[in-house]
């Protein structure tokens, strides 16, 4: 117990956590060129917000949730997800009021009680964009194009993007009359939940995980055979602009989102490459949720993207990361007075920007040279007696073996050359 994380969650550190970093940047720069602002929001809301936000017929309200009661007696969820927490601050901040659309993104942890297996985990993390403030097929355009920059950013290739309308809350309601009548020669062989979905939201049906329920699915009639008007050329739109944009898509009735609130469009990307679990990213419209929480009605369109699961999608595709944190100097010392002077010379290096390293477990010249080796450090040079006396030392370039004589009283500059900071 004590020497083990628990069930579903993962220590993230080494040379994965620097993939990770990599991959966070590229998402800064691009929501920068997007200009999408940073939000962060609880790790943990009210339960009440969940239970409205996300619905209460999704798996996720139903069976997976990490609820608790705090000392106050108020019951606390921690985030599931990471949209109904930027809508409640959206509300809750009058964010309206400024110039619209609003652009927020975030990274965050979220939490679901699931059966852990190969990209599920129990604690995961989610890259999400929110768009706040327009009902226009160029939003649901312009998030898909941020994602789509996103995954082409980090050399992803393998992944196509599956959209679908679920139209609003008219053409819901004649979906669910034509959807019901198909599901009710079905209903004995469905799933305890989705015989109770049948009656109080049946498109859950269709997102159902349980593999009879996934067949009897295959067969049902299409959504977006019954969009009214307006609707179906909101999609026509989407499409068009994904052509002039020159975004590859496939039109698939199947994808419906695993959240109540989506309406209209709904899409997901997904890859072949890392087995059940494929969709990296996932989003859509939900035109309902601000006002579903309190708010003026507003409408919006986002999407969630699991970072463990593009991370497996990129070591798929492009093998694991070996990138270790290289330092630019190792300064090695013999003696106690070359040992003060070198670790007062990695100071300042340091201040300047330079990563700099020393030794720290009074080691031997040539343990101190392995271990300059080992932690791939560009440069070494090394102090004693003589080095200090003279005030000179010898930089040795560690890739190609090459050596200078130096001054020390140059060395910040003379290293500051070198990686050209
Ligand atoms: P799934 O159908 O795989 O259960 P979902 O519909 O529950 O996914 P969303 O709620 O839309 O997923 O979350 C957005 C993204 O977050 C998913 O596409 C996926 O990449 C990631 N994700 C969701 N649940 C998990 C989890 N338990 N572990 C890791 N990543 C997850
Ligand atoms: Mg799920």
């Amino acid at each position: 117990m004590l020497t083990k994380a628990p069930r579903g969650t993962k220590d993230l550190f080494g040379n994965e956590i620097l993939e990770w970093r990599r991959v966070e940047q590229v998402i800064l720069d691009v929501c920068k060129d997007f200009g999408f602002h940073e939000i962060r929001t609880p790790i943990f809301e009210h339960t009440e917000l969940f239970q409205r936000g996300v619905g209460e017929t999704t798996d996720i309200v139903q069976k997976e949730m990490y609820s608790f009661e705090d000392k106050g007696k108020r019951s606390i969820t921690l985030k599931p997800e990471g949209t109904a927490g930027v809508a409640r601050a959206y509300i809750e901040h009058d964010m309206q009021a400024e110039a619209q659309p609003t652009k927020l993104f975030y990274i965050t942890p979220a939490f679901r009680y699931e059966r852990p297996q190969a990209g599920r985990m129990r604690q995961f993390h989610q890259f999400g964009v929110e768009m706040f403030g327009s009902k226009e097929a160029s939003a649901d355009a312009e998030v898909i194009s941020l994602a789509s920059i996103v995954l082409e950013r980090l050399g992803i290739t393998h992944v196509e993007l599956h959209i679908n309308s679920l139209g609003g809350p008219e053409c819901r309601k004649k979906y669910n009359e034509v959807l019901k009548s198909y599901l009710k020669s079905h209903f004995e062989e469905l799933c305890p939940t989705c015989q109770e979905r049948y009656e109080k939201n049946p498109l859950r049906v269709l997102d159902c995980k349980m593999e009879k329920c996934k067949n009897i699915v295959a067969q049902a009639p299409s959504t977006i055979d019954t969009l009214e008007r307006e609707c179906r050329e909101h999609f026509d739109q989407l499409q068009a602009l994904l052509t002039e944009m020159k975004i590859p898509f496939v039109v698939d009735p199947n994808i419906v989102r695993g959240l109540d609130y989506y309406t209209r469009t709904v899409f997901e990307f997904i890859s072949q490459d890392i087995g059940a679990q494929g969709t990296v990213c996932g989003g859509g419209r939900y035109d309902q949720l601000i006002e579903e929480c309190g708010g003026k009605a507003t409408p919006a369109v986002g999407f969630g993207i699991g970072l463990e699961r593009l991370l497996m999608v990129m070591e798929a595709e492009q093998g694991t990361y070996t990138h270790p944190l290289q330092r630019d100097l190792f300064i090695g010392a013999i003696g106690k007075e070359a040992l003060k002077k070198a670790h007062g010379l990695i100071h300042t290096l340091r201040k300047e920007g330079i990563s700099a390293e020393g030794d720290h477990l009074d080691r031997s010249v040539r343990a101190q040279m392995k271990y300059a080796n080992k932690i791939g450090a560009s440069y070494s040079l090394i102090l004693g007696e003589e080095e200090l006396v003279k005030e000179k030392a010898t930089l040795k370039n560690m890739n190609i073996g090459e050596q200078e004589e130096i001054q020390l009283s140059q060395l910040v500059e003379i290293m500051k050359q070198k990686i050209q900071k």
